[in-house]
């Protein structure tokens, strides 16, 4: 293909220079006036991957001819289900087998582990988190904070970022920190802030949680599936993430949790049913409950085999693209093209588009989120109706994630032209 605009000559020999760009056939890209859209809120709903139908379909006839004898002779045996997810979600989190587990949805895991985690005492009440967290870890924090009979205005402690900037520091989180020392219960923060997309540094912020005697755990909702973690290795307590995100699981699929191993038999309070039971045992149906003294102990219910299947199919796409780290190689690649692109419209147009992620790489995942100044609602219709798929913010906020499975360098460049396009013509 032949084009006269630059930065779409570069992107299309960006793209036929990397062999991951090949995965983007794996996916069911979302429509426009017949041709593909251009698809940037992975962030906020995964594309379908096209082995999605065939994973359920195949779940669907085991169970249509083996009903329940399916636990144990489908194709993949559903008394195990949960356990095909394992490796997967350990490359993933930089964890131990023995500690990640699928199961739930995300805001009933935090939950869960709360219940392990946020145990307030004494004057330890306190639970730090960032200020305008995801509204639900929000109602989470508070609903725990009420329900151990504490004062959410007192006990939920939200941090800030300094005057006129939209990120926080590390610095300034340590700093909370020591100043809370033993009045703070519980750290639990967005591992990737779902608005600005800022990637916290989770090593060091444990590491400042423990150092005053508190839990840290991290919500990985806009993480998981973005960047790699190392969660064992950085000492992290518990995390939590949903499927559905970067994770290309389909609506309201499954979430997943993690729990370091020094906890798993260490005595901290849980909540048990009889999928944490261990499964030598477990059908033997005993009254008495004997923990599988992994992760899994936090599990309850049998695997939700029909939401999982398409789960499945989705990991087994991230395991052929060689894995997270691997993918976020293309990942740093694509947005750093996103973010010279917006740059270039800037200049271009004369209207100021502020990124206010962070710009060090090491700092954010695949999104951008980009404050276009001066501009309304208006500029959304007009990228909408050429086909551009983004999250709008009120008054004036465009978050956007190229994701590197299926998003191509051509895709921003093409972006880039039809923003360019719609801030010019709004100026006439
Ligand atoms: C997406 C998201 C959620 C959604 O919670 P569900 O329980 O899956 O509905 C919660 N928290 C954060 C930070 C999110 O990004």
């Amino acid at each position: 293909m032949v084009s006269n605009n630059p930065n779409l000559t570069l992107a299309l020999s960006l793209d036929s220079a990397d062999p991951l760009s090949s995965f983007r056939e794996k996916f069911l890209i979302p429509q426009h006036d017949g041709k593909d859209a251009l698809y940037f809120t992975g962030n906020s709903l995964g594309l379908q991957p096209r082995s999605a139908s065939d994973a359920l379909k195949t779940e669907l006839e085991d169970w249509a001819t083996l009903g329940v004898t399916g636990h144990i002779r489908a194709r993949n045996p559903w008394m195990h289900y949960h356990e095909l997810f394992t490796s997967h979600l350990s490359e993933m989190a930089g964890a131990l087998p023995s500690e990640v587990v699928a199961m739930n949805a995300l805001t009933v895991n935090l939950h869960l582990l709360l219940v392990s985690f946020y145990r307030p005492s004494g004057t330890r009440t306190k639970i730090l988190c960032e200020a305008k967290a995801f509204p639900s870890d929000r109602y989470a924090l508070v609903s725990q904070i009420h329900f151990h009979g504490g004062n959410p205005d007192i006990d939920l402690v939200e941090l800030e970022p300094r005057e006129g900037e939209h990120c926080l520091r590390l610095e300034d989180i340590e700093k909370v920190i020591f100043e809370l020392g033993d009045e703070l219960a519980t750290v639990m923060i967005g591992g990737v802030n779902y608005y600005t997309g800022q990637l916290h540094d989770l090593k060091n912020i444990t590491s400042a949680a423990h150092k005053v005697g508190a839990t840290c755990g991290f919500d990985l909702a806009h993480g998981m599936g973005n960047v790699p973690f190392e969660l064992h290795d950085w000492d992290v307590d518990f995390a939590s993430w949903c499927s559905y995100k970067y994770m290309n699981s389909g609506p309201g699929a499954v979430s997943g949790i993690y729990v370091h191993e020094r906890h798993h038999n260490s005595g901290i309070p849980r909540l048990e049913g009889w999928w944490g039971h261990e499964k030598s045992t477990r059908f033997k149906m005993d009254p008495d409950y004997v923990s599988m003294g992994t992760v899994e102990s936090w599990q309850m219910s049998n695997a939700p085999v029909l939401n999982m299947a398409v789960h499945k199919a989705s990991l087994e796409i991230f395991e052929a693209a060689g894995g997270i780290k691997k993918l976020r190689e293309r990942s740093l690649r694509l947005t750093a093209f996103l973010e010279k692109t917006v740059h270039e419209v800037s200049a271009s147009t004369g209207v100021n588009l502020e990124i206010i992620t962070p710009s060090n790489p090491e700092h954010r995942g695949a999104q951008l989120s980009i404050v276009a100044h001066g501009q309304g609602r208006d500029l959304y219709d007009k990228l909408s109706s050429e086909g551009v798929i983004v999250d709008w913010r009120e008054p004036d906020v465009i978050r956007m994630a190229p994701v590197p499975l299926y998003n191509s360098f051509e895709d921003i460049a093409r972006f880039g032209i039809i923003l360019e396009d719609a801030l010019r013509n709004s100026r006439t």
